[in-house]
């Protein structure tokens, strides 16, 4: 384990029963960084967070948090992380302010340092004060859940464990939990967020690590990963429809595996050199007197990319 490392999985397996949930999972993840932890259902996402937060005991393999290792020091990991579930336990009636003050108490601090910290919370939580008056029954849904993101702060983990942190917020409420991460990590702090949103894994998550059926498939920044699975893309809009499939002749990669969505008269098709493709596209279209409204380069998106991920390891399986 290298000293820059906060969470540290190497060969970790997990049966229930028949099920191999976990199979030699390997994970590493560098202090003060946000680590994405991306897999469809079922591909053991949970059970790889409740081994780490000490909630269920691995068969085999080392795991080591925040320097310690979870079999065997569990009291020294408990001490040094947070960890936010899927349902908080928040108190309808009472204010903002009275919940973390409760689960402050909870956690041993006295009176005072208990108001001191639900202070301190708030005001980087929420800005306003007044928000930590409210009777939480009277908070959105992005607020419930910065409110339940400063309860597990209470203690000031090193590692904070985010399980699935936005399920079933609006994209405001999603983007409100964003910047609270966010500013989570300026503090020192660090993250494993698993998601099903690959946008906020994309957004947050310095490196990600696909997982499927317990083991790791890919892992790298979202830029690698865009990278590995696929060339970049071109974008046109052409402005009069009926020249659609004449500008898609004129692509630099052929027709042949080109995207074609006729109600916003876009194509979409991967290229093979960036610079190259876009000035021979512009020059194209141009000669061809076809006028483009949009021309674009992009990276493919994350969800190209997990597409990709995922059935190439099913090929795999089947080979
Ligand atoms: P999801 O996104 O659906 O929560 P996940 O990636 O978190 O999926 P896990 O919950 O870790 O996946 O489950 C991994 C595998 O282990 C699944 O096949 C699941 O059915 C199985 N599993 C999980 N918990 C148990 C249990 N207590 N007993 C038996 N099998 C279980």
């Amino acid at each position: 384990m290298s000293v820059d490392d906060a969470i540290l999985m190497r060969g970790a397996r997990k049966r229930y029963g028949r099920k191999q949930a976990l199979d030699g999972l390997d994970l590493a993840v560098r202090r003060g960084t946000v680590h994405g932890l991306l897999g469809p259902n079922g591909a053991g996402k949970t059970t790889t967070v409740r081994v780490l937060a000490t909630l269920l005991r691995h068969d085999e393999g080392e795991v080591r948090v925040a320097g310690h290792d979870v079999r065997r020091e569990a009291a020294e990991v408990r001490r040094r992380i947070g960890l936010l579930g899927q349902h908080a336990a928040l108190d309808e009636e009472l204010s903002g302010r009275q919940n973390l003050e409760m689960f402050a108490r909870l956690h041993h601090l006295g009176a005072r340092r208990a108001v001191r910290r639900a202070d301190e919370l708030l005001e980087r939580f929420f800005g306003l004060a007044d928000t930590g008056r409210k009777a939480v029954r009277q908070y959105s849904g992005g607020m419930r859940r910065r409110l339940d993101l400063a309860a597990s702060l209470i203690t000031d983990p090193e590692v904070l464990f985010l399980d699935e942190p936005t399920t079933g917020l609006d994209p405001r409420g999603r983007g409100e939990v964003w910047e609270s991460v966010r500013s989570l990590v300026g503090a020192g702090t660090t993250v494993l967020l698993t998601t099903q949103y690959l946008e906020e894994a994309d957004q947050l998550a310095d490196r990600i690590s696909v997982v499927d059926q317990g083991r790791v498939v890919a892992d790298g920044t979202p830029d690698e990963l865009k990278t590995r699975a696929g060339r970049d893309r071109i974008d046109v809009v052409v402005r009069d429809g009926a020249r659609l499939d004449e500008a898609l002749r004129l692509l630099p990669s052929g027709t042949a595996e080109a995207d074609v969505d006729r109600d916003r008269r876009r194509i979409s098709a991967p290229v093979r050199d960036r610079t190259a493709s876009l000035a021979e596209t512009v020059r194209a279209l141009e000669a061809a007197g076809i006028e483009a409204e949009d021309i674009a380069l992009r990276r493919p998106t994350l969800d190209e990319v997990f597409l990709h991920l995922t059935s190439a390891r099913a090929e795999e399986v089947a080979a």
